[in-house]
């Protein structure tokens, strides 16, 4: 290890002990000029440097390099003027072990509150605490979420200002924790230096109970204490546990004394919170209080939407307003119901319908009664095809064309496609001719019947989304897939 080296490692040792501002004044630009038996000489810029250093550091400095090398005995410090000339690179450069230092801590400190990954497109703050998929951009706007989603957007820009403390409540699975945890990670956009904390109300109780079992409060109170932002998930889980309010109290104040930030979601308001302490309730109605309503039938629309284009699928809108319609009293089921219609028809191979989405709601015991959809009246009556009319009226409907344009003489895709496979299912299902078909469409030679028949099969060893349609037009038509 090189002289340089060493005082490198030693600065490391260093550098949590002394305050960054005296650290980066005082040892900027030091190295060891050499290492004589037992001792170390230490180089400084002047002989003020060295005066002051060896008399306020000394001690830590010879502590630190013994915890490298016992062998070393003392520490002279002597003046090296070329030191202190701006272009020499001799001494160490401070500043860079700090910022390098920072990105350590950062990464260690608040391991549980933010990391820095580095990707392709440079730097990115995450945090291990906050799902990154609760952003603002995420989150639908309608008119009953207006107001919730602008008060955390100005939080997020200015935390600690006028909307401390943030109170957000509503009903289950209307996106409280979606819009808290998007603060905490726009917040962090803006702001990559504040820490934030995020934690559910259960697990702020559990963590109390654990400190004073432990007595361990101190370091408790260092975890909630030194934050930039609180934010606190569903607070009426505090209810009646009395000494995690008092602490929640103090904490809450020194935040809020401090000009900190704390947001807070709740299933109902302030003044609902049975159980809660008076002047807890008190403070959290402080600042800004905001209710999240239930979405109307638009907004849940564009949700539906929204999590379509996340999850990089495609479905039909009729289907989606199907779910809509059905689902709605909570987000999270209207997403689930979604995710479950996604998952089946990637599992099965099979283009979504209106029926498979109904069974699959009824399954999942999320509608009550399913609207628009009578599942009963359809098992009763399955549909199924016995002649060549049947399949193409099914198909039109399938592919919202009509019948006439089906067997008729347009060569548009739109029409051309589902025409195709009119021809192909009538052959498959019902076996008949190929001059028989053809004779039903528009009176066409059996050789363009036999080109349709191919193609389609062809277009089924590739192309996902047909076999997927296919998939779903046999098994409401009756024919098993
Ligand atoms: P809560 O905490 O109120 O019970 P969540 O925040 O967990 O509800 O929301 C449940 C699900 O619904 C989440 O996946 C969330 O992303 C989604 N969600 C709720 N409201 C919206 C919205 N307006 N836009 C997009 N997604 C939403
Ligand atoms: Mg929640």
């Amino acid at each position: 290890m090189s002289p340089k080296d060493f005082w490198i490692q030693i600065l490391n040792r260093l550098k949590p002990t002394i305050r960054k501002a005296h650290f980066l004044t005082w040892f900027q630009n030091t190295t060891i000029l050499r290492i004589e038996g037992s001792e170390i000489i230490v180089g400084l810029p002047s002989a003020f440097f060295q005066m002051w250093v060896s008399d306020k550091y000394g001690v830590k400095v010879l502590q630190a390099a013994q915890e490298i090398n016992p062998e070393i005995q003392s520490i002279k410090y002597e003046v090296s003027p070329k030191l202190a000339d701006k272009g020499n690179s001799e001494g160490v450069d401070v500043k860079k072990l700090l910022t390098e230092d920072d990105k350590k801590v950062r990464k260690v400190k608040n391991e549980n509150e933010v990391c820095i990954e580095k990707g392709q497109s440079g730097e990115k703050i995450c945090s291990k605490m906050l799902n990154e998929r609760y952003t603002l951009d995420t989150f639908v706007v309608g008119k009953e979420n207006r107001l919730p989603h602008a008060a955390c957007s100005a939080v997020a820009h200015m935390p600690g200002g006028i909307y401390n403390p943030l109170y957000i409540y509503g009903k289950v699975g209307l996106g409280k924790t979606h819009l808290i945890q998007a603060v905490g990670s726009e917040i962090l956009k803006n702001f990559p230096d504040h820490v934030i904390k995020y934690v559910t109300a259960e697990r702020f109780v559990t963590e109390i109970i654990d400190a004073i079992t432990k007595r361990n409060m101190v370091s408790f109170k260092e975890r909630y204490r030194h934050v930039d932002c609180l934010l606190i998930d569903d607070v009426q889980f505090f209810a009646k546990k009395d000494s995690s309010q008092q602490e929640l109290f103090h904490t809450f104040n020194e935040l809020y004394e401090n000009n900190k930030q704390i947001v807070i979601t709740s299933d109902r308001s302030p003044s609902e919170l049975d159980g809660l302490d008076d002047r807890l309730k008190s403070r959290f109605g402080m600042g800004m209080v905001v209710e999240l309503l239930l979405p109307d039938f638009e907004t849940r629309v564009a949700i539906l939407q929204k999590k379509c284009e996340e999850m990089q699928v495609l479905i039909d809108p009729e289907i989606l307003n199907f779910i809509a319609n059905n689902i709605q009293n909570n987000v999270r089921e209207l997403e689930s119901v979604l995710k479950q219609v996604v998952a089946e028809s990637q599992l099965y191979d099979k283009s979504p319908t209106i029926a498979s989405a109904a069974e699959i709601m009824k399954r999942m015991n999320k509608a009550q009664k399913i609207i628009g959809y009578d599942i009963e009246q359809k098992r009763k009556n399955a549909f199924v095809a016995r002649n060549a009319a049947d399949i193409i009226t099914f198909v039109a409907q399938y592919y919202k064309v009509t019948p006439e344009q089906i067997v008729g003489l347009d060569r548009h895709k739109e029409i051309m496609e589902p025409r195709q496979l009119c021809m192909y299912l009538i052959k498959k299902e019902l076996g008949q001719s190929y001059e028989r078909i053809g004779v039903d469409f528009s009176s066409r030679n059996h050789t363009t019947v036999i080109n349709s028949v191919m193609k389609i099969e062809n277009q089924l060893k590739k192309d996902l989304r047909l076999i997927r349609d296919l998939n779903a037009i046999r098994q409401e038509m009756g024919f098993s897939f």
